[in-house]
């Protein structure tokens, strides 16, 4: 079987079979979406094996997610034919690295046994050590310094290696100082954090060659899939492994890089070629993936980016039956999902599978309303890499206090948010408030109230716990002459709850705040607030776990390195995709690295993508007419089509469709277009659009001039 052509290479292009052969010394794979890359790294895995080259234990391989490395082994063993059980070093550089540590704790001074904390237990810990400091915890909160921390891990800087400077950004200079207590703690906690599972391995490596030595031995392969987002700490960990013996493939695409904002260094892809002397960098250029529409549409996308390495990237399937990027435009959100949701069942009508369809969102808070409308309709769905809107932190809490005012009954509810923003409510009041409810057989609610008359509590703790019945009560009478939705509003405010996540300084915090507007905002369509919680507890009802033909639902960064038939792309609007946010903290690079995701987005794709803009929309609090992404302008308009929505208001040829339209939006944008009136239809506007846009960039906008089968590859420079 050796000496012919193996199966697993059948059908490999020359470039792929280089980069799945050339299997000593280090390669770099440098190739847009869907060149094959990953398939690369499958294959060359099965290639090591299939050769002899190595046994399974002795190949380490680093993919994004578990579910990647799962699928990753199935491949594997289909290739091959073998068992892959051994292949015991194929997974996330944290799974790898948990391995690794718990062989070695004692040597970065933990026990085997120790655990890995999660940011709740991190943010006690770090609280307890600020106000041990003496330092004002208000002004210098547990949640700005765990952000630095994170910061300092994601580069591999252990206490030591902070800098006066560095050490300066919180609380005047003691973030050395407080650092070095957190590890302590930590220590005799027997524990360690995310960061620290990278970062003791570094530890570990750097202070015991020999340990270093025996793991440089043992892995004779090293292979990393989506290169491209590794940060410095990961690179380092994979330079220390692979001295001396260079055995490493990486592939990557930098067009990808999508989680600068999670510290991941795109930097590592130039570092590479200069530190693995002799690396072979392979190109891949034939995307294997989607229609040549999808692919132009997202490479030409992807040119209006300055930083980029640059690269080729060229298909040979071209079918006059393939359907052009379509772009659509609906009124609001609400229209968006039922629209969506229409064509998901005509899909499905169609003999299309639902496992084949994906909806990819920008903010999470955006998935609530597929995910009611699926409901509705009976569709199957599934939220990939999170929770489902409902079974949000944020969004169970606010509910826990719906719950409350509505069910005073409903412990579970109250236990939930009872101390929730912090209000000094300690275990052991709790505790006594749980014993006089068991023993009287009563609500904790009516408990709670029932210690409150008595003197059982310390002075503060009952005037805590009397403030929260208070409110209760309060709300509870008001909601019978409030509208509930105003209702929802206070309760979240009054109770403190708001102000919680507006002070928190962490990465999530904002989306968090959208989640619970998105969750008021939703109460709308329901009569009361009791028909709303009735409504969530059915949607919660249905698991989700066990369907086997499901539509994806999930954000565009959960969806790297996935493919679909049909992909939706909702929510193409300024503000929302580009997101205000990356533009406010990171200009440029922040609205570089947005197209870099829409370029994910769209190359997600196989047969068919479909964006769609809202005129309106609810951002930040408020409904606003919209403008539409400038990404929509960054589309090729010959790969493009304009598609009129039947169900809008006005409709073809009428008052155009929707409330104006894409084709007018590639003039100007400048004016939420809300405001505006166009009367032409839809595909003269696209005309129109094409002169103006060969008359602004003085080129063709067509890609690929005279139309024959494959006419060379498309040349995007960077
Ligand atoms: P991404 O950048 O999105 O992670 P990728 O470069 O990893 O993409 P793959 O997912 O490996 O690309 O491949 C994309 C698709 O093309 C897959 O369905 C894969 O099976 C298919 N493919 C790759 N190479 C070939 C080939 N030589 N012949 C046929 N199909 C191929
Ligand atoms: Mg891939």
């Amino acid at each position: 079987r050796r000496s012919n052509a193996p199966d697993y290479l059948e059908g490999l292009n020359p470039e792929q079979r280089k980069a799945v052969e050339t299997i000593e010394g280090p390669v770099l794979v440098l190739a847009g979406a869907g060149t094959g890359k990953t398939r690369v790294l499958t294959t060359r895995i099965a290639h090591i094996l299939a050769t002899g080259s190595a046994y399974p234990s002795q190949i380490l391989a680093v993919t994004f997610t578990n579910k990647a490395a799962r699928e990753m082994k199935e491949r594997i063993a289909h290739f091959i034919g073998g068992n892959v059980e051994g292949m015991a070093w194929l997974g996330t550089f944290h799974s790898i690295c948990v391995k690794i540590l718990r062989r070695h704790a004692e040597l970065v001074g933990l026990k085997s046994s120790f655990s890995i904390i999660d940011t709740d237990d991190q943010l006690r810990l770090i609280k307890q050590i600020i106000q041990a400091e003496g330092i004002d915890d208000k002004r210098w909160t547990p949640k700005a310094f765990a952000a630095l921390l994170d910061g300092w891990k994601n580069r591999a800087l252990t206490p030591k290696e902070i800098s006066e400077g560095e050490s300066r950004a919180f609380a005047g200079g003691l973030g050395r100082k407080l650092y070095e207590e957190y590890q302590d703690r930590l220590s005799i906690l027997n524990a360690c954090d995310f960061g620290d599972l990278l970062l003791h391995v570094i530890t570990l490596f750097k202070t015991n060659p020999d340990v270093l030595k025996d793991y440089q031995r043992k892995f004779r392969f090293m292979l990393v899939d989506e290169y491209q987002d590794t940060n410095i700490a990961q690179y380092l960990w994979l330079r220390l492994l692979a001295q001396g013996n260079p055995n490493v493939c990486c592939v990557g695409d930098d067009d990808q890089s999508i989680y600068g904002w999670r510290g991941a260094e795109v930097d590592n892809i130039l570092r590479f070629e200069h530190d693995f002397r002799g690396a072979v960098v392979i190109r891949l250029e034939r995307n294997y993936r989607s229609t040549s529409h999808i692919l132009a549409s997202a490479s030409h996308l992807i040119a209006h980016n300055e930083g980029r390495l640059g690269k080729t990237l060229f298909t040979d399937f071209e079918d006059p039956e393939d359907e052009k990027v379509a772009v659509a435009s609906c009124w609001d959100s609400e229209e968006e999902a039922r629209s969506i949701g229409d064509e998901i069942e005509a899909l499905q009508r169609h003999g299309h599978k639902l496992n084949d369809i994906a909806i990819l969102v920008r903010a999470s808070f955006q998935m609530r309303e597929f995910e009611d409308r699926f409901v509705t309709l009976g569709l199957n769905y599934r939220v990939i890499g999170g929770p489902r809107f409902y079974e949000r932190m944020e969004i169970r809490d606010a509910m826990a206090y719906f719950r409350c005012v509505v069910q005073p009954a409903d412990d579970l509810a109250f236990e939930r948010i009872v101390n929730t923003p912090k209000r000094g409510l300690g275990d052991a009041t709790l505790k006594l408030v749980h014993e006089l409810a068991r023993a009287e057989r009563i609500p904790l609610i009516q408990a709670a109230n029932q210690l409150c008359q008595t003197e059982e509590l310390k002075p503060k703790a009952r005037s805590a716990l009397k403030s929260v019945l208070d409110h209760f009560e309060r709300w509870r009478r008001d909601l019978e002459h409030t509208k509930h939705t105003e209702m929802a509003e206070i309760i979240l405010d009054e109770s403190g709850y708001t102000e919680m996540w507006r002070k928190d300084r962490s990465a999530e915090a904002p989306g968090r705040l959208d989640n619970l507007k998105e969750l008021i905002r939703s109460m709308d369509q329901f009569e009361s607030m009791a028909g709303f919680l009735e409504h969530v507890s059915l949607v919660m009802d249905r698991d989700s776990n066990d369907i086997n033909d499901a539509v994806s639902i999930m954000t565009l960064h959960s969806a790297k390195g996935l493919e679909f038939d049909t992909v939706f792309l909702p929510g193409w609007e300024e503000g929302l995709f580009p997101h205000q946010r990356a533009l406010d903290e990171s200009g440029r690079a922040g609205l570089e690295e947005e197209r870099r995701l829409a370029y994910v987005g769209v190359t997600r794709a196989k047969k068919r993508a479909k964006i769609w803009f809202a005129s309106n929309r609810r951002i930040h609090g408020s409904w606003q007419s919209t403008i539409p992404s400038r990404f929509l302008d960054e589309l090729p308009i010959e790969h493009v089509e304009i598609v009129e929505q039947a169900s809008n208001y006005g409709g073809y040829g009428g008052g155009g469709y929707g409330r104006g339209g894409y084709g007018a939006s590639r003039f100007d944008r400048s004016e939420p277009f809300q405001n505006s009136s166009y009367s032409t239809p839809g595909w003269q506007r696209a005309q129109k659009a094409k002169a103006a846009h060969e008359a602004i960039t003085g080129r063709s906008s067509d890609f690929r001039s005279a139309g024959t089968r494959r006419q060379g590859p498309m040349t995007i420079e960077g």
